[in-house]
């Protein structure tokens, strides 16, 4: 029934809020916080807060191990949300869905073991100009390792990508791998992953997605795209830090070798050498963040039982009313396209005030952004600015917060102004 968004009842943001402790307090004495640093980490609703308290209060155990009761609980659920963020993303096995501590560690995975064992001198990874640092560095440290050579595609004027760059890169190069951010942190650019999927898979390369913008705000479905591997954080979508997901299909996971070696992904350990455990444990050394795959778990279910094509068009129309009213703020630039092609982003500066200067006025008024490069320097680069401030929307988010956004960034030009 919430899947039809037709017969849903209407989205009632009030009550969601009520779900989360963090945004009752006063930010500052008197000021209420209006919490806009969304794409940085999401705040946690109760549901999430209540489950990682019982896991530690009633059956915190480690898990796979034990034969007692506490451990068996705890690895009922740990696995259970195994299966549930297989149906979150619609992969075809939970055999698929590798715990990770975030999206850094996705990439860092695929990049150590796919990479590793893949690639050879001269072959090319494709990757982008808007990228997150996280899906740079990574590629750039194979690079010194195996001779890859590592390419980018462009970012257009209008903060979109440019696909006939794209394209002739395939069509040019000897592409292995194109390495690709779903939704960008800094422009909210939704890039057209099926479509980028077609063109690697038809150049015979393969495709890694950086989900960590895209799954905690809209439907992500890993089969509908094709995608060979695509990774994301909890800490961004309502779950815990230290919990995430690492997808990919089947057999390129039964192919590649382990990552980090310890317990819990051995089959048979002697002193004379070592197998491996069957997926998705031979990619899960060492005791694992439990209590935060459970915590990530629940933040699904309350995601699910919301609707994902509701949390997108709550904050497609919340980004669109931000998008307008900071249009007409003098002396803003905006950085990226129009609502229609972009998740719930919007990231500006301002003529003459530091984007930190305007973070910091900001957060006086109780509005908390981002400011500064957001860990995408080379994107910074492209548009000639060494910073911007960013605000990012989530479910919880109200209209009448971007209007106390406005309200604050007039005030702050006023006091510079007077300075
Ligand atoms: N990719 C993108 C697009 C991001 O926005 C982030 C976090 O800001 C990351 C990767 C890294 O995520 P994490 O620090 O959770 O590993």
């Amino acid at each position: 029934m919430m899947n039809d968004p037709t017969l849903a009842p209407p989205y009632d943001v009030e009550s969601v809020r009520a779900d989360f402790p963090i945004l009752q307090q006063e930010h500052h004495p008197g000021v209420s916080l209006v919490y806009l640093d969304n794409a940085a980490t999401s705040q946690k609703p109760v549901q999430v807060i209540d489950a990682l308290d019982d896991y530690y209060r009633r059956y915190n155990a480690n898990v796979h191990r034990g034969i007692h009761r506490l451990s068996e609980e705890a690895t009922a659920a740990y696995e259970g949300a195994r299966i549930k963020l297989r149906r979150f993303i619609n992969a075809g096995n939970k055999r698929e869905i590798i715990f990770a501590r975030g999206t850094t560690e996705g990439i860092n995975l695929v990049a150590q073991t796919w990479g590793r064992a893949n690639l050879k001198p001269g072959d090319v990874v494709v990757s982008t100009q808007m990228e997150h640092h996280s899906n740079i560095v990574p590629w750039q440290l194979l690079a010194m390792e195996k001779g890859i050579t590592v390419r980018y595609v462009p970012v257009l004027p209008d903060g979109t990508l440019d696909l006939e760059a794209y394209a002739n890169l395939l069509r040019d190069e000897p592409v292995k791998l194109v390495t690709v951010v779903h939704v960008s942190n800094v422009l909210g650019t939704v890039n057209p992953i099926a479509e980028m999927a077609r063109q690697a898979h038809e150049a015979g390369a393969l495709i890694l997605v950086d989900a960590a913008q895209s799954a905690p705000h809209m439907p992500v479905d890993v089969r509908a795209l094709d995608v060979d591997f695509l990774t994301f954080s909890g800490h961004k979508m309502l779950g815990p830090t230290g919990s995430g997901v690492l997808y990919g299909k089947r057999d390129l996971l039964e192919a590649m070798p382990p990552w980090m070696g310890g317990g819990d992904m051995i089959s048979r350990v002697s002193l004379e050498g070592s197998t491996w455990n069957d997926l998705p444990y031979k990619f899960e050394a060492g005791t694992p963040s439990i209590a935060e795959m459970i915590g990530l778990g629940y933040a699904v279910d309350y995601l699910t039982a919301l609707g994902m094509e509701r949390v997108q068009a709550h904050e497609h129309t919340l980004t669109a009313y931000a998008l307008d009213r900071l249009a007409e703020v003098p002396g803003i630039t905006l950085y990226g396209p129009d609502a229609s092609k972009k998740g719930g982003v919007a990231t500006f500066t301002m003529q003459g005030i530091h984007a930190h200067d305007v973070a910091q006025m900001l957060d006086a008024e109780g509005v908390a952004v981002r400011a500064g490069h957001h860990c995408a320097q080379p994107l910074h680069d492209r548009f000639g600015i060494s910073a911007s401030a960013r605000a990012s929307f989530y479910l919880y988010n109200r209209p009448a917060e971007v209007d106390t956004l406005i309200e604050a960034l007039y005030k702050a030009k006023k006091t510079f102004a007077r300075s």
